[in-house]
């Protein structure tokens, strides 16, 4: 079976550094994830540069990297705007990903809207998009629990993919914001928007876990058993969310692909290149990153045999 996975770090990874990434060590992760073989890599928003400042090279990074056909280049875009800004720059990315919250309160703290203003808005970023040749698609966030609301009910998040989809949307993530979600929850109320909103495009609905309570490669399980093909993760594991308490990073690219090679998943994903890339995060950051597929090596990298077992030891 085919999976397809996305990388986030450089855009949901790095926002939550305290120090910034320098330009061109983020071009140059990016041009190294782009030949590990991963559908599309995040790699930047067009975002306000005063409360995102790690974000205000978006011109400057889209126009560096190096594209790999085959690849698409996401940027996140919270509004009209942000759209506005991606189809003026002067190398656009293939796709934006607008973003919204299920959760009323946690709209307000990320994006400081209502539903009612985000919704509104959304047929004219997608005619932007669309009029600039970009895809436009829709992150639902909190889809599986808010810090401030607790669960979200289901009916709420079937009310949004049903908005997303009358907008003209390209495609839809269900994003576990906080790390909240757990495998049940994940297979049931994923299971009942495939549903009711079938799609033929597996890279349609794409799940976004953050491994914040350690259920995040559970829940992709339980997401490919719901029916789900698309997954994003951080490569190291970077991550959170500048407006949600305690919310640790994505679940862990590496880790993610490691397992489903280890199941016979086909991802499309060289593990070792990607390993390279994780090895070098740390470094980047300036601390050490909570992926332990880089640290441990895949799970058929063997070790040498003990000395005492070694042919004439
Ligand atoms: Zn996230």
């Amino acid at each position: 079976m085919r999976l397809h996975i996305n990388d986030v770090a450089v855009r949901d990874g790095f926002q939550m550094e305290k120090s910034f990434v320098p330009t061109a060590t983020k071009i140059s992760l990016i041009d190294e994830l782009s030949r590990t073989g991963l559908a599309r890599i995040e790699v930047t928003s067009f975002v306000s540069a005063k409360a995102v400042p790690a974000m205000a090279d978006a011109n400057e990074v889209l126009a560096g990297i190096t594209r790999v056909p085959g690849v698409v280049y996401v940027a996140l875009v919270p509004n009209l705007r942000g759209v506005q800004n991606a189809a003026a720059a002067a190398k656009r990315p293939d796709e934006l990903n607008g973003v919204v919250s299920a959760s009323e309160t946690h709209n307000r703290a990320n994006i400081n809207r209502t539903h009612e203003q985000s919704l509104a808005e959304l047929p004219a970023m997608v005619r932007a998009a669309h009029e600039a040749g970009m895809r436009l698609t829709m992150s639902l966030s909190t889809t599986f629990g808010c810090p401030f609301e607790g669960r979200v009910e289901e009916a709420v998040v079937l009310r949004f993919v049903e908005a997303f989809r009358a907008a003209g949307v390209d495609g839809i993530s269900l994003a576990d914001t906080t790390g909240m979600a757990n495998p049940r929850q994940v297979e049931e109320l994923t299971a009942h928007v495939l549903d009711r909103f079938p799609t033929k495009d597996d890279t349609y609905y794409t799940l976004h876990f953050h491994n914040t309570r350690g259920m995040g490669l559970a829940n992709v399980i339980a997401g490919i058993e719901a029916g789900v093909r698309s997954f994003d993760g951080s490569v190291a594991g970077l991550g959170g969310c500048p407006f949600a308490p305690g919310a640790t990073g994505n679940i862990c690219t590496e880790d993610m692909v490691n397992m489903l090679a280890d199941m016979g998943y086909d991802t499309g994903v060289d593990l070792d290149r990607l390993i390279a890339a994780a090895r070098r995060v740390p470094g980047i950051v300036g601390h050490d990153t909570p992926g332990q597929v880089a640290k441990s090596g895949k799970s058929l990298a063997l070790h040498p045999l003990p000395a005492s077992l070694q042919a004439g030891a």
